[in-house]
């Protein structure tokens, strides 16, 4: 009987005696004892009557117990959607309702008030906290840690997962068996996993970065883990030395930056830093190499298509770009207008395709079809380029783009000469409604804390260095970005505040 991911991933190590994560709390689990509890967890959700297609939605802090409902997904061909701990009851039920999940486990703390907004919906709910108790956890103990793995192909379901929905509703992408599994293996290949690397994971793991990338590619190629629960200076620096590989969004890398004790020392066992989910500015990059020796690998995926790019190991990692399309996936970029392929060093339309893609939004045929085409390219929302040599750079997401009297604005181009300037830590570039141009762009500069931007010689370079209809009308300064857990800049936000600036 097979199923290709859970054979993969998780059945090769059923009595292994190898160790698999250590928690911060010391606590040592073994791949063997990892795949029992997701055995025992299986047979809780099949003496609850969920079947292969079902969805279990979880909504948990970070935990093993958590990392095993997913593997118990998997090996029940049951589909696994984790949701961002930071929704509220009445984004669960939006959820819930949308993907028909019979399941949903949830912290204790959260039970009553969830359980009062589902109260009409047919659903199970089962309890689990961060400190591995709940009443799944009971309903484990009394299960036999042996499960009759369920038949799958690589193009079943494996799991949903809801994107940020930055703009418009939360779509759920549906990612089969070979989406994960392809993209585990290229990346273990890619970034040269193997049974001598320990991974210190610190992102999330409701999210394809911290779940599918750090997970998947780990136990694919036998690695261990240090699974610390969020991201926290102190405890990342204490474990930085045990650790050979660094997976984060750019603020852990800037955050790393900031503490004087951050060190090439510690660093000696570090082989690999990556970057991904949000832009990592050039200037962290180097800052980075100066203080370790270690040039950051950045790549680029998002949750509809795993990841795409990525800079190589062993040549050139250049800043500010994400790098190649990852062995076996193509990427292009197109014209948005006429939709054919532009010259290199053009910006356009950034378009995926390959065994990473989805295979459409559930429940969301025509959505799907605006955003998937026939031929199987994605339309990432993203605006990109591909330089001279074939390294991609991400410019923004489509919805981003300026459009001021017609002109086209990239708040790159503008974000990348602002946040050069003294006094400006980081800066953040959005359209805003203007009666005769129709949207202009409004500069969002974030204060350095001894200096304040000095905004007459911003305007003065900025004049002396772009086409006037580029200029932002006027600059705003702040102390801090909105971020997201991902440590995307949630311009959405930023566009409501300010909407009336010159109304
Ligand atoms: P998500 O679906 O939440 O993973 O978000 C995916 C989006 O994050 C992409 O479409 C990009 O806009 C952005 N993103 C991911 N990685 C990078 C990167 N290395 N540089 C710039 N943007 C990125």
């Amino acid at each position: 009987m097979s199923n290709p991911l859970y054979d993969n991933l998780f059945g090769k190590y059923i009595g292994a005696k190898t160790s698999f994560i250590e928690t911060s709390d010391g606590r040592i689990i073994t791949h063997g004892g990892f795949v029992a509890m997701a055995a025992r967890l299986a047979n809780v959700f099949k003496s609850m009557g969920l079947k292969k297609g079902d969805r279990l939605a979880i909504q948990v802090e970070k935990s093993v117990t958590a990392l095993c409902i997913y593997a118990a997904c998997v090996q029940s061909g049951i589909v696994f959607l984790p949701l961002n701990t930071g929704y509220t009851a009445n984004e669960i039920e939006y959820f819930i309702k949308d993907s028909g999940s019979k399941l949903l486990v949830c912290d204790d703390e959260k039970l009553s008030e969830i359980s009062l907004k589902l109260q009409d919906i047919e659903i199970e709910l089962l309890t689990l906290n961060e400190n591995e108790t709940g009443s799944i956890v009971e309903l484990a103990k009394e299960q036999k840690n042996i499960f009759q793995t369920v038949e799958a192909n690589e193009n079943d379901l494996a799991a949903f997962l809801y994107t940020s929905g930055t703009t418009g509703r939360s779509k759920g992408a549906m990612l089969t068996q070979n989406n994960l599994l392809s993209n585990a293996k290229t990346l273990v290949d890619y970034w040269q996993f193997n049974n001598k690397d320990t991974l210190l994971h610190a992102l999330p793991i409701f999210h394809t970065h911290g779940l599918f990338v750090a997970i998947n590619v780990c136990l694919i190629s036998g690695s261990k883990i240090i699974l610390v629960p969020r991201f926290n200076l102190d405890e990342l620096i204490n474990n930085i030395p045990k650790a050979t590989v660094l997976m984060g969004v750019p603020t852990f890398y800037t955050r790393l930056l900031s503490n004087d004790s951050f060190n090439n020392k510690l660093c000696e066992k570090m082989r690999l830093f990556i970057s991904g989910s949000a832009p990592l500015l050039a200037e962290t990059h180097i800052d980075f190499e100066k203080r370790t020796g270690h040039k950051i690998l950045e790549r680029y995926g998002m949750t509809e298509t795993n990841m795409s790019t990525s800079n190589p190991y062993e040549a050139e990692r250049r800043a500010g770009t994400v790098g190649f399309p990852l062995p076996g996936i193509e990427v292009k970029i197109t014209d948005p207008k006429t939709e054919n392929e532009l010259p290199r060093g053009e910006i356009g339309n950034l378009e995926v395709r390959g065994p990473n893609v989805f295979v459409g939004y559930w429940n969301m045929p025509e959505k799907t079809k605006e955003e998937l085409r026939e031929d199987g390219f994605f339309i990432t929302g993203d605006l990109g380029l591909m330089d001279e040599d074939g390294y991609v750079q991400i410019i923004g997401r489509d919805k981003d783009l300026i459009i001021s009297g017609g002109f086209n604005i990239y708040p790159k181009e503008l974000e990348l000469l602002l946040d050069e300037q003294e006094g400006v830590i980081e800066s953040a570039v959005i359209g805003v409604p203007h009666p005769d141009f129709g949207e202009t762009p409004l500069g969002i500069l974030v204060r350095e804390k001894s200096a304040e931007p000095k905004i007459d010689k911003i305007e003065k370079i900025i004049k002396s260095q772009l086409a006037r209809y580029k200029h932002p009308k006027r600059f705003i300064v702040i102390d801090e970005l909105p971020r997201n857990t991902m440590g995307k800049v949630q311009k959405n936000l930023l566009r409501d505040q300010y909407r009336d600036t010159f109304l």
